[in-house]
C-alpha cells in the first residue's frame, strides 16, 4: 500500500516534528549559521533534510543553500568542519564533514538549460525564493533559514507534505522541459516517499516522456537505480509504465504486460512480475536486510524474454522456450545502454538465465552432479539466486505453492550437505606422501600409508598444523612404534 493512502498529516504534528528534529540537530545549524551571519552571507537548511525532517526520518545529509560563493563558503567552513572537500565548485558545491554530519552547502541557483545541449548551464541567483523556484517538487522546496529558523516554504510545500502528494513549484511542462530528469524523479520520489503524483504533473509526464531521450543514460540509470530500491517499487514502476516513460527507459517492462501468463490466468506477466520483485523484497533479510539492486532488478527483469519466445501451440497451450536464455541476453543490452557496470551487468544476468534452473529439480529427481553444477553455475550469486526462484512463485493455490517451497528447502539442504561433505572429502593431511618419506627415512610401503592416515586423523581431530609441528607429532607417532627408532 502506498502511504498516499494514509489519512492526511496534520500541519501542527508536522510543524512539532520538525521542530524536534531541528532542535537534536540544533548545534550544528546554528554554528553553521552563526558563521555565516557574521560574514554577511544568507544560509538555509534546504531541500531533502527539511522534507525529511517534517516526516521524522532525517538522517545524517544536511544540504544547505547560501547566499555566499563557493570560495567564500570553502574559507568559512574550512576553521570549523573536521573536513572540507570541493564538490563541484563550478556548479557552487561545497561539501564538509563535522562530526556524524555530512553537509553540503551551495551556493544560490538560477538555473537554465539549453535545451540542445545535456550539461545545465549555472548561473547564480541572489536570493532564496529564486533558488526554491527551480526546484523539483513542493516538498523538496521548502527552507529554514538558520541562526533565526525562520520557515520559507513559497510553494505550499507543507501542504502538499501533509496530503502526501508530489507537485512542481511551477507548471509541470516548463519545469519537466526544463529539465526532463524531474519526471524519473517524480517516480522516484513516489516510490520513497509512497507519496502520490499529482494528476496535472502525470499528465505533463504523459505528454512529454519522449524528452528524457536528451538525457544522458547515466543520470537515467541513478534515478532507477534509487527507485528500484526504495521502499514503494511498485509505485514508482507503474507511474513509468502508465505514462510511457517505461518505453523509453526499460521498455522490455511495459512489454510484458502484453503477455498471458502460461496458465491462461487474468494475471499477465507484467503483474506477476511486480509481485515476484515485492516477494523477493520480503527475502531480502536473507542478504543482510539492506536493499539489494542486483536481487531487486533480477526480479523484474527474469521473464523479459517471454514476449519475444511466446509460441501458441496447437491445442491452445502458450509456450517461453528458452525464454531464460533471451531474457538474460535482453538484461544485458538493457543493462549496458543504462551504463551499469559490467560487474552488476553478470550479476543480473546470471540470475535471469538460471532462473528457470530450479523447475528441472522434479520433486528431487536431481543428481548429486546436477547440484553441484547448479552451485557451480550460479557462483557468488548462488543466495540471490535462491530468492529468485523462490519469489517466482504467485501461484494462488497454496497447496502448490506449499510443495514448491518445501521441495526448494530440500534442495538448499541437499546443497548445505554436499558442501559439507566436500569440504570434508578435500581435507588433506598437512605432510604429503614424499614429505612423510623423507622425514621417516623410509620408502614406499604399509608404513608410510599408516602414517598418512595418523596425520589426517590429526588433522581431522585438531585442525590444520603448521609443518613444524606436522614434523614432531608424526616423528613422536613414530617412536611409539614397535621396534622403531628415530
Ligand atoms: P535524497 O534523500 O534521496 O538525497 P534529496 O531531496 O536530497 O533526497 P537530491 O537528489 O539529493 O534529493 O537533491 C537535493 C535537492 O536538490 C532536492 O531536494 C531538490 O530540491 C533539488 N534537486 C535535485 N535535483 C534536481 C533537479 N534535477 N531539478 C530540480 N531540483 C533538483
Ligand atoms: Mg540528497
Amino acid at each position: 500500500m502506498s502511504d498516499a493512502a494514509l489519512p492526511p498529516l496534520t500541519i501542527v504534528e508536522i510543524q512539532r516534528r520538525v521542530g524536534a528534529e531541528l532542535d537534536r540537530i540544533g548545534s550544528v545549524i546554528d554554528e553553521l549559521g552563526v558563521l555565516f551571519a557574521e560574514a554577511g552571507e544568507e544560509l538555509s537548511l534546504v531541500g531533502g533534510p527539511v522534507r525529511d525532517a517534517m516526516l521524522g526520518r532525517l538522517q545524517s545529509d544536511l544540504d544547505f543553500t547560501t547566499s555566499a560563493l563557493p570560495d567564500v563558503t570553502e574559507r568559512l567552513v574550512s576553521g570549523w568542519a573536521d573536513a572540507v572537500w570541493d564538490m563541484g565548485r563550478s556548479f557552487g558545491t561545497i561539501g564538509c564533514r563535522k562530526g556524524p554530519w555530512q553537509v553540503e552547502i551551495t551556493t544560490y541557483r538560477s538555473e537554465s538549460y539549453d535545451p540542445d545541449s545535456r550539461k545545465p548551464a549555472v548561473d547564480f541567483g541572489d536570493n532564496l525564493e529564486g533558488d526554491l523556484g527551480r526546484r523539483d517538487f513542493s516538498v523538496n522546496s521548502m527552507a529554514v533559514r538558520v541562526p533565526s529558523r525562520d520557515f520559507v516554504d513559497p510553494f505550499g510545500g507543507i501542504v502538499d507534505l501533509a496530503e502526501r502528494v508530489l507537485r512542481t513549484p511551477g507548471a509541470p511542462e516548463d519545469s519537466f522541459s526544463d529539465d526532463p530528469l524531474r519526471m524519473m524523479r517524480a517516480a522516484r520520489f513516489a516510490a520513497q516517499l509512497g507519496f502520490a503524483v499529482a494528476p496535472e504533473v502525470v499528465a505533463a509526464m504523459t505528454e512529454m516522456a519522449g524528452r528524457i531521450e536528451i538525457i544522458s543514460a547515466e543520470r537515467v540509470r541513478d534515478e532507477l537505480v534509487r527507485l528500484v530500491c526504495a521502499p514503494h517499487p511498485r509505485l514508482g514502476l507503474t507511474l513509468l509504465v502508465d505514462t510511457g516513460l517505461a518505453a523509453y527507459v526499460l521498455p522490455e517492462l511495459p512489454a510484458l504486460a502484453l503477455e498471458r501468463d502460461e496458465h491462461h490466468r487474468h494475471k499477465d506477466v507484467y503483474e506477476h512480475t511486480l509481485t515476484v520483485l515485492e516477494q523477493s523484497i520480503d527475502l531480502e533479510h536473507r542478504l543482510g536486510g539492506a536493499p539489494d539492486f542486483v536481487s531487486r532488478f533480477a526480479a523484474l527483469m527474469h521473464d523479459v524474454g517471454k514476449p519475444k519466445t511466446r509460441r501458441f501451440e496447437s491445442g491452445g497451450t502458450v509456450t517461453f522456450h528458452h525464454h531464460d536464455v533471451v531474457g538474460a541476453k535482453l538484461t544485458r543490452k538493457r543493462m549496458q545502454a543504462l551504463r551499469f557496470s559490467n560487474h552488476d551487468i553478470d550479476a543480473v544476468a546470471t540470475l535471469v538465465e538460471l532462473h528457470l534452473r530450479f523447475h528441472g529439480y522434479g520433486s528431487g529427481e536431481w543428481t548429486d552432479s546436477a547440484v553441484r553444477r547448479y552451485v557451480r553455475d550460479a557462483g557468488d550469486q548462488l543466495e540471490r539466486l535462491h530468492i529468485l526462484t523462490r519469489a517466482d512463485c504467485t501461484t494462488r493455490n497454496q497447496r502448490k505453492a506449499d510443495r514448491l517451497r518445501r521441495t526448494y528447502d530440500s534442495l538448499e539442504e541437499r546443497i548445505a550437505r554436499l558442501s559439507e561433505e566436500e569440504e570434508l572429502a578435500s581435507i588433506r593431511p598437512d605432510l604429503d606422501g614424499n614429505q612423510i618419506m623423507a622425514i621417516l627415512g623410509v620408502g614406499p610401503g604399509r608404513e608410510i600409508g599408516d602414517a598418512y592416515k595418523f596425520l589426517l586423523e590429526l588433522r581431522m581431530d585438531e585442525g590444520p598444523q603448521s609443518p613444524e609441528a606436522a614434523e614432531a607429532a608424526l616423528r613422536a607417532w613414530w617412536s611409539t612404534r614397535p621396534g622403531q627408532t628415530t
